[in-house]
């Protein structure tokens, strides 16, 4: 069997190296440069931010066995800090954690470069659409017994409709994110949390990262790294606003928050994420029935994190595995 994966991200490396292991030739095509997806990082000068996931919490499910004993864990940090809450211009502290959060000092891209390590991954191909060639499927000029679509599933509905297949998909909503990088020439000092969250999320600004107390090297010393999330309404209302108009929410709240010198950061950047993770999802049950040669992965149809992409990719792998 020869499968072709759609998607770097951890729902489609999962499905890959799951497969790989099991003796199947693995295929996956990258539209990006690198592994990831939104398990992003960017590094700017000597700033590091994660700029989709900036934590993992896998409470107990299968992915957290397989970060800390699968594979190699020399990058991977448990972030001692809670999370704090801020409301009103005032942090204060948030509940106890109730299980283990996690991230990689370089960034969290490294747990997808764990996952495709070995794997044939054809980077900086887009698959527009794919095509049913006497029993196998043709993408990218290759033709494959089975696919798998591990991307949003807006973007997974896309490529469906190329081959006239339909899947219960459309009650699948994701959300977009504005996400703000932040580096600063000031020192937070050592603040007793890794991020401050909205929970009401009355404020545009509802996560707050502090890249640099979340994992040690994000920031020169004296600096500070923050990544800023806004909310779900902030975000759709702004989409398409410029640059200018986005930041300036944020550090207006920031100034709130910490004083009027964190107005000015040294470095700001916008990161727009179209679809940032799935209000609604879809059953992988549902829309994936055995005998299928076309299966959707990805957290549109599990759940909205990490660990729900990861054990998509790996049920997807398993389905065809089992047939
Ligand atoms: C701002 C933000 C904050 C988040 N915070 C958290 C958090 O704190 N904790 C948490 O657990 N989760 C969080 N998430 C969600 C988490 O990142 C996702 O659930 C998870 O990474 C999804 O993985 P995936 O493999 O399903 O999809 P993706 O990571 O999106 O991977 C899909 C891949 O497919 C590629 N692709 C798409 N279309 C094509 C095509 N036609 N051809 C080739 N390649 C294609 C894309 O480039 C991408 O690399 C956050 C997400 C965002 C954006």
């Amino acid at each position: 069997m020869r499968v072709g994966i759609i998607g770097a991200g951890v729902a489609g490396l999962a499905a890959a190296r799951a497969l790989h292991r099991a003796g199947t030739e693995v295929v996956v095509f990258e539209k990006s440069r690198g592994f990831g997806g939104r398990c992003a990082t960017r590094r700017v000068g000597d700033f590091t931010f994660d700029t989709g996931a900036t934590s993992i919490a896998p409470r107990g499910r299968p992915l957290e066995a397989v970060m800390t004993q699968e594979l190699d864990s020399s990058d991977l940090v448990v972030i001692e800090k809670p999370i704090y809450h801020h409301q009103y211009g005032r942090i204060t502290p948030g509940d106890a954690p109730k299980f283990r959060r996690y991230a990689y000092r370089s960034g969290m891209t490294k747990l997808a470069k764990l996952l495709g390590e070995g794997l044939s991954i054809r980077f900086e191909t887009r698959i527009e659409s794919l095509e049913k060639v006497n029993g196998t499927i043709r993408m990218g000029n290759e033709e494959f017994d089975a696919v798998i679509l591990a991307c949003p599933t807006p973007q997974a509905q896309a490529l469906l409709e190329s081959v006239n297949e339909s899947r219960s998909l459309a009650n699948t909503r994701f959300r977009p994110c504005l996400s703000l990088l932040l580096g600063y020439d000031l020192d937070l000092g050592d603040v007793p949390y890794c991020a401050v969250i909205d929970p009401e999320q009355r404020s545009p600004l509802t996560w707050l990262s502090v890249e640099s107390a979340k994992s040690p090297g994000r920031a020169p010393t004296g600096s500070t790294a923050l990544v800023a999330q806004m909310g779900p309404e902030f975000s759709r209302a702004n989409e398409t606003a410029e640059d200018s108009v986005i930041l300036n929410e944020a550090l207006a709240t920031l100034a709130r928050l910490f004083g009027p010198k964190w107005e000015s950061p040294s470095l700001a950047e916008v990161k727009r994420w179209k679809y940032s993770q799935p209000e609604t999802t879809a059953l992988f049950d549902t829309v994936n029935r055995p005998g299928s040669k076309i299966i959707i992965a990805g957290d549109g149809v599990m759940g909205p994190r990490v660990e729900f992409a990861y054990e998509s990719g790996v049920q997807a792998a398993k389905m065809l595995l089992e047939e």
